[in-house]
């Protein structure tokens, strides 16, 4: 389970996020929805502290760290969170001059310490996974951008986080490409795979996520099942918003 707790991050001045307040259950998939500005991604990188909130509290499973506007947690407390987060961004952000395989084990060697051998099984299993093992030892450059997806999905899942955490994962690629990347997400969700997704795709919050979260102006506005939001919001906000996507 992912509790956060009365989270605050502004920059400078502007209040991004105020008081969150969101309970994600392993397992579930929940899709934060919201208008361009409205805080989706910041929310996103505030669970995997790219960002450090300036009050609130944070739980992941057993661990939890709490913020203050007074200073930064220590670097060891960040670590310790942010290990147990796996992030997939719209532009990949593939390491250009590592090969596929390459790009999966790097972060397990380096940061998680493990063996080479071990590195290399698991980064297999997760390209059979994502239908991506026969370009394991290509470059990024040569895959379209539905499979460097689906190789960044596989780099996120390669350390077992116990949260997914995509912001606007299908949103740089073409419909034909997007749904590819749907179909792996689709199959982790199925899997039980927790995540909590930033998207302006309706397709994908539908068909994928249990719950949706409606922000704006940095607060939740609502959240409930998808089928709820999406068919009976109660809030004239969240209906208007809703109305917009396609
Ligand atoms: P979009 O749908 O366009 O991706 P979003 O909901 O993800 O939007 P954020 O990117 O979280 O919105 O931005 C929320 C607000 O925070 C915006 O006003 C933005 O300008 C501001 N912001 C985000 N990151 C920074 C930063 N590093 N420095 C200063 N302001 C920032
Ligand atoms: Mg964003």
């Amino acid at each position: 389970m992912i509790t956060l707790s009365q989270i605050d991050k502004r920059f400078g001045s502007n209040k991004v996020l105020n008081k969150i307040d969101l309970t994600i259950k392993e397992g579930s998939v929940t899709a934060l929805i919201g208008p361009s500005g409205s805080g989706k991604s910041t929310l996103l990188r505030c669970i995997n502290l790219l960002e450090i909130p300036q009050a609130g509290n944070l739980r992941i499973g057993n661990e939890e760290i709490s913020f203050s506007a007074s200073g930064r947690p220590a670097k060891k407390d960040i670590r310790r969170i942010c290990q147990q987060t796996g992030m997939v961004f719209q532009n990949f952000q593939l390491f250009p001059h590592l090969t596929v395989i390459e790009n999966i084990t790097e972060g397990l060697i380096t940061v998680q310490r493990w063996t080479k051998s071990k590195a290399v099984k698991r980064a297999e299993e997760l390209l059979h996974k994502v239908g991506m093992q026969h370009k394991r030892d290509a470059w990024p450059a040569t895959l379209s951008g539905g499979q460097q997806q689906r190789v960044a999905i596989a780099r996120a899942l390669a350390p077992s986080p116990k949260v997914l955490l995509c912001d606007e994962p299908t949103s740089a690629l073409d419909p034909e490409l997007s749904l590819e990347v749907v179909a792996v997400l689709r199959q982790l969700a199925n899997e039980g795979t927790t995540m909590l997704m930033a998207t302006h795709d309706l397709r994908l919050a539908a068909n994928i996520a249990n719950n949706v979260v409606f922000l704006d102006g940095g607060e939740i506005i609502e959240s409930g099942t998808s089928q709820g939001i999406f068919t009976q919001a109660k809030k004239a906000r969240t209906q208007s918003f809703i109305s917009t996507l396609t």
